[in-house]
């Protein structure tokens, strides 16, 4: 028998709890809670999503309301744009008169995917989460238009959607930090694919809260690697900022943080899941979004290269990026330059963020004056 497993180990006990229910965790935010409509729902492989629409209140007509889809990144979720400490995203979409709608998909930190329950790839975020989450917004907002905001992981999975024709008709998309043409740091691959083969025999996933996992633990040694050269003494900024969960890459400019965000980094960024890496890991060395399921029909819709699928794009796409992005570098000019060449015909504008990193672009104190108007004149110009 092929398939037979022999398991010749005995269970390790349970060292820590962990949560495996499905229901999101509460956001965090300062709106009327009677406007906030949490809608669960459950993904045709099934898997429980968790989708909410901020309602605009009385501030535009309901004819007059585009939607936007907000994206988080991976190991984020819908909180990233809604932080209550700083002017976010959603406030100032609400006061030009759009109606946000945030995905948490399979990759958030409210939900438990990433710690436990099944694995998955990026291909089922592509495949599942994004196209249904866009049809389930689609039945409320009738022929209303509909844009994205997406980040990082949330923005290259967007990619794949779009270039498998999974959400056309998008009035117009911002991505930031990167789109088609991931290219991450030197250092970055190199520890990715070292931490990957050294780390997954022991754990699976690398946490960000040290108060969780205990100052002696078997990831001592991946936060004592993270404090290295480290300029601040709180270990799971050290673990994100200066080491971007153990890859040697920096998610943000430390100073764009309030002290109350900085504060709250373990509860805004979970876990990261080492099982995750080898699908990423293929993504960089190709310099594209290709898909991971090579022979499972079930994906087949998905392109092999979404670089080579672009043409399918028909969505005007704003790529922004922060000058200082110590994730992706400048991999959304890179796109920009790519498409211009490769897909002239698509309208695709970049944008770069002067002096600001990776999660800063939404999380930062600033961001509200520095990024936010960038991505609002590219909505106001197409709604
Ligand atoms: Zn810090």
């Amino acid at each position: 028998m092929i398939f037979r497993t022999t398991n010749t180990r005995t269970p390790r006990p349970a060292l820590r709890k962990v949560r495996t229910t499905p229901t999101p965790r509460p956001l965090r935010h300062r709106l009327d809670p009677a406007r906030v409509e949490e809608i669960p729902f459950r993904t045709t492989d099934g898997v429980r999503l968790g989708l909410t629409r901020i309602d605009t209140g009385d501030r535009a007509p309901a004819h007059d309301r585009p939607a936007v889809l907000l994206l988080h990144g991976h190991t984020a979720s819908a909180d990233m744009f809604l932080l209550p400490e700083t002017r976010n995203l959603v406030d100032s979409l609400l006061d030009e008169g759009y109606e946000p709608w945030l995905l948490d998909w399979r990759g958030s930190c409210r939900l438990p995917y990433n710690e436990t329950g099944r694995r998955y790839t990026y291909d089922d975020v592509a495949l599942y989460d994004i196209p249904e989450a866009v049809a389930h917004i689609r039945t409320r907002i009738g022929d209303r238009p509909l844009f994205a905001v997406a980040h990082c992981i949330g923005s290259l999975t967007l990619s794949l959607s779009m270039t498998a024709g999974l959400v056309p008709g998008l009035a117009g998309v911002v991505s930031q930090g990167v789109f088609l043409t991931p290219k991450l740091a030197g250092r970055t691959s190199l520890r990715m694919s070292l931490a990957g083969e050294l780390l997954k025999s022991r754990i699976d996933h690398i946490p960000v809260d040290f108060r969780k996992v205990g100052l002696w633990s078997k990831y001592t040694p991946l936060f004592a690697l993270a404090s290295r050269k480290a300029t601040c003494p709180d270990p799971t900024c050290q673990i994100l900022h200066n080491s971007a969960w153990g890859t040697g890459a920096s998610l943000f400019v430390h100073e764009h943080l309030t002290e109350t965000t900085h504060d709250r980094l373990a509860e805004l960024l979970g876990p990261a899941p080492l099982w995750i890496l080898p699908h990423l890991r293929r993504i960089e060395l190709a310099r594209t979004v290709v898909r991971w399921h090579d022979t499972d029909h079930r994906y087949r819709t998905l392109p092999q290269n979404a670089l080579d699928a672009a043409a399918r794009i028909d969505a005007p796409v704003l790529l922004l990026a922060g000058s200082e992005n110590g994730l992706w570098l400048d991999s959304q000019r890179l796109c920009r330059d790519v498409l211009a060449h490769r897909q002239p015909q698509l309208d695709v504008t970049y944008t770069e963020i002067p002096g600001y990193g990776h999660l800063d672009t939404f999380l930062g104190r600033g961001a509200a004056l520095d990024v936010f108007g960038h991505i609002l004149g590219f909505l106001g110009e197409r709604r």
